[in-house]
């Protein structure tokens, strides 16, 4: 499709506050500015802050000169960690305090079109009823995970849920249409869980499904997947609510229609973490789909103890691995030492290495590297289907349940270490994914891999989706 020579639209896209949305956000915003839509993409302050810090954003400037970049506060005092342990509490100070700001941006900007992340449902389509702005969602999460919050009601109603305890963790979930017998209760989202101070399910279930529900009172909603990934939970969205846009794999599809090795200036890596290239260097050194790449995104936190689990596993597995350890991934508690222990960076230095942050997509398509253990955060699964890598899954929270029982009861591309950490089953994993079963792996990964490319080539769904999308806020926006 050529760019259309200008465009009266004004979108707004609004992102949460944390690493993944704000990735698939700024995707979403370069597809747009590339057909020339005008695009303000807020942040709140710290977030745009780090983006400068970390991220090429004065070449996207140069690059699309219909994008821009506006901020919020995001209402926390400025020596608030924002980090670790205490890293959603922006998302949940933006809810609860971002209203007036949107609202003032919304008037003055003279805004046609706000495409907001849906976690922020209830304060996107408030302010922009109030305003009349048009309203579009954008989940940054899987459909699967997104029907599944959607069907959290009819769980309730039919007595699947609440989850009784621990030894009710293995039954099979038989009511969420075109989902049945997928999910055992283990793999529902983190929120569904009995909580430790002993409520039924966590206080922000509640919160979640409600948010996800404000998408019935939308134009229409955005999903960063495609169709051939997730076709059950799309036709039951579909059939609730006709105008959905699955347009992904976003970063590909960016690729694609915007590639940044033609072009002189450097990409915007989108991140809020500053990379640490050496990597790259150390990859090309070695041998031939020879590596695990270990990460676990942006928000997962462990204790020592389990961090010291998970070396040991990888070091006796006897296979390469280059593992992201972030500076507030070790939570050990008030006081404790929160440091990754030394000897531990020391000796994983003859067949690992242990860096801060990396430039993730380029690791994956790294030609050394054979297999991600990830936390299946939806970007990480997502970045590592357009590679073609299996997955060895040990998920931390909301949706990374779900995520991890695709990865391995449906597209059967890896393993599932769910709710178990333990040095010998890492061991076992990574050697079942890396050698005992390779072949039967990565056949799997590298047919959803040309399934993935297919759809944002011209002709493929999401490609036809996104020009789809633009008339759509074309149409809306007048
Ligand atoms: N990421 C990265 N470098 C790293 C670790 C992660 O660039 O060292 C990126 C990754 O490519 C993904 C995002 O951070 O796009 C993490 O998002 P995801 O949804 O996987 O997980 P979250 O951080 O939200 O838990």
């Amino acid at each position: 499709m050529k760019p259309k020579q200008t465009s009266s639209a004004h979108v707004f896209i609004f992102s949460c506050p944390a690493q993944g949305h704000v990735n698939s956000m700024l995707n979403l915003a370069q597809l747009l500015a590339l057909h020339n839509l005008h695009i303000t993409l807020l942040n709140t302050e710290h977030i745009h802050n780090r983006l400068t810090r970390f991220s090429n954003i004065e070449s996207l400037l140069a690059r699309y000169p219909t994008l821009r970049f506006k901020t919020i506060p995001d209402g926390l005092p400025e020596e608030h960690p924002r980090s670790g342990k205490r890293a959603g509490e922006p998302l949940l100070s933006v809810m609860a305090h971002g209203k007036p700001f949107l609202r003032d941006i919304l008037v003055k900007d003279r805004v046609t079109c706000l495409v907001a992340d849906g976690f922020f449902g209830k304060l996107a389509n408030e302010t922009a009823e109030e305003v009349g702005v048009p309203v579009i969602h954008f989940r940054t999460i899987g459909a699967s995970c997104f029907w599944t919050y959607f069907s959290v009601p009819n769980l309730f109603e039919s007595g699947e849920l609440p989850i009784t305890g621990e030894e009710d963790m293995e039954r099979i979930i038989t009511t969420i249409p075109g989902m049945e017998n997928l999910l055992r209760c283990r793999d529902l989202p983190s929120f569904c869980r009995p909580t430790r101070e002993g409520e039924p399910v966590s206080p922000l279930l509640k919160t979640v499904v409600s948010e996800t529900r404000q998408v019935l009172r939308t134009r229409a909603a955005i999903l960063n997947t495609f169709d051939d990934l997730e076709d059950p939970a799309l036709s039951q969205i579909r059939g609730r609510f006709p105008t959905v846009f699955t347009i992904g794999p976003l970063h590909q599809h960016r690729e694609l229609r915007a590639p940044t090795a033609t072009n002189t200036m450097k990409s915007s890596n989108n991140s809020i973490w500053e990379e640490d290239t050496s990597c790259m260097a150390w990859l090309d050194s070695q041998p031939l789909r020879s590596v695990i790449y270990v990460s676990f995104g942006s928000f997962t936190t462990m204790s020592r103890e389990s961090l010291m689990e998970f070396w040991y596993g990888l070091v006796n597995s006897n296979r390469r691995f280059l593992w992201v350890v972030r500076e507030d991934m070790i939570a050990a508690g008030e006081g404790k030492d929160e440091s990754v222990p030394a000897e531990l960076v020391e000796g994983t230095k003859e067949r690992g290495l242990m860096v801060g942050w990396v430039p993730q997509v380029d690791v994956l398509a790294h030609k050394s590297v054979a297999a991600f253990m990830t936390h299946c955060g939806w970007n990480s699964t997502i970045e590592s289907v357009v590679a073609g890598v299996p997955m060895i899954c040990w998920p931390y929270f909301a949706d990374q349940q779900v995520n991890s029982r695709l990865v391995s009861e449906y597209w059967k591309v890896g393993l599932d270490m769910k709710d178990v950490c333990d040095r010998k089953v890492v061991e076992n994993m990574v050697n079942d994914v890396m050698v005992n079963r390779k072949e039967e792996f990565l056949q799997s990964a590298e047919k959803l891999a040309v399934l993935a490319r297919k759809s944002v080539t011209e002709g493929g769904s999401s490609y036809i989706n996104l020009n789809r999308l633009i008339d759509f806020i074309e149409l809306i926006s007048q």
